[in-house]
């Protein structure tokens, strides 16, 4: 059975083609969810919310910018009369050692993840507050957990475990509205955000210490996400969800 029908949702960070963000998309639009794809080439929004089927939308908008986030939600709302759910996607990651974040890193970095997860949900959460309902996802990362080693430096493990934060205070302060909101940390996934940049040496380093034993894909992250998002997980928030084949199991 579908578990979004008439559901409308909003997806940062989604145009990527082999990324976490579309995957959710697809999942949530054959759930029967209404999708707008919101990243920072409007065009590619566009193109990538055109592959989902007719109705879903496509816009320009970056997280970080909080005039663009506002531009692109009201216009949504006003279009929709309402928004269910909102999954905070869109991320960037730098393969840097502490003593190299440059300032303009930590900014790019924070600014992305932490900061345009502030934004979006602010822009969510007084609609979802008067419908008295409504569910935010977060992407955070394994590497918020355990203090990178895949791939992202300090300054992306401390963004991320921001969301983490970001995630259960919203979750407490939103839960008598009945707006949930927990977070995803995702192992790692083949995508692009790391593509072409990483060794065999490395991927097979990264593969045995996965007692699965191989990466996962962007659809296993979009199914956890798929469960937040819907009405079954109706009593889940501030939780933070391990989709990582068993990565931390110690
Ligand atoms: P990706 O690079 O494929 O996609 C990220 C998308 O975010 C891109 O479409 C990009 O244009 C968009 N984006 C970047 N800056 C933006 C901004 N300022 N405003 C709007 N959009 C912006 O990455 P992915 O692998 O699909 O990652 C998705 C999320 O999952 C990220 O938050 C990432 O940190 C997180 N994550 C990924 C992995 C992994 O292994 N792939 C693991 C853990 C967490």
């Amino acid at each position: 059975t579908a578990l979004l029908t008439g559901k409308y949702a909003v997806i940062t960070g989604a145009a990527s083609k082999r990324g976490l963000g579309l995957a959710t998309a697809r999942l949530f639009a054959q759930h029967g969810a209404t999708v707008a794809i919101l990243d920072l080439d409007g065009a590619a929004a566009k193109e990538a919310a055109a592959t989902l089927g007719e109705g879903h939308v496509g816009l320009t908008c970056n997280v970080t910018d909080q005039n663009s986030v506002k531009a692109a939600f009201d216009g949504l709302i006003a279009q929709w009369g309402r928004i269910d759910v909102l999954v905070n996607n869109a991320g960037i990651t730098q393969p840097l050692k502490i003593m190299d974040i440059a300032p303009g890193n930590y900014d790019a970095v924070l600014d992305v993840n932490l900061r345009g997860t502030l934004y979006c949900s602010q822009a969510v959460i007084p609609q979802m507050r008067a419908q008295k309902s409504g569910a935010i996802v977060n992407m955070s990362s394994v590497s918020a957990q355990r203090g990178g080693g895949i791939f992202g430096g300090p300054h992306y493990s401390a963004a991320k475990a921001g969301v983490l934060g970001l995630t259960k205070a919203m979750a407490r302060e939103l839960a008598p509205d009945n707006v949930r909101a927990n977070a995803i940390c995702p192992g790692f996934i083949a995508t692009d955000i790391t593509a072409g940049k990483l060794t065999d040496d490395m991927r097979v380093t990264i593969n045995a210490g996965i007692p699965m034993g191989r990466p996962g894909t962007a659809e296993e992250v979009a199914g956890c996400a798929l469960f937040l998002a819907s009405d079954i997980a109706s009593y889940v928030t501030g939780s933070e969800v391990d989709v990582n084949g068993g990565s931390l199991i110690h």
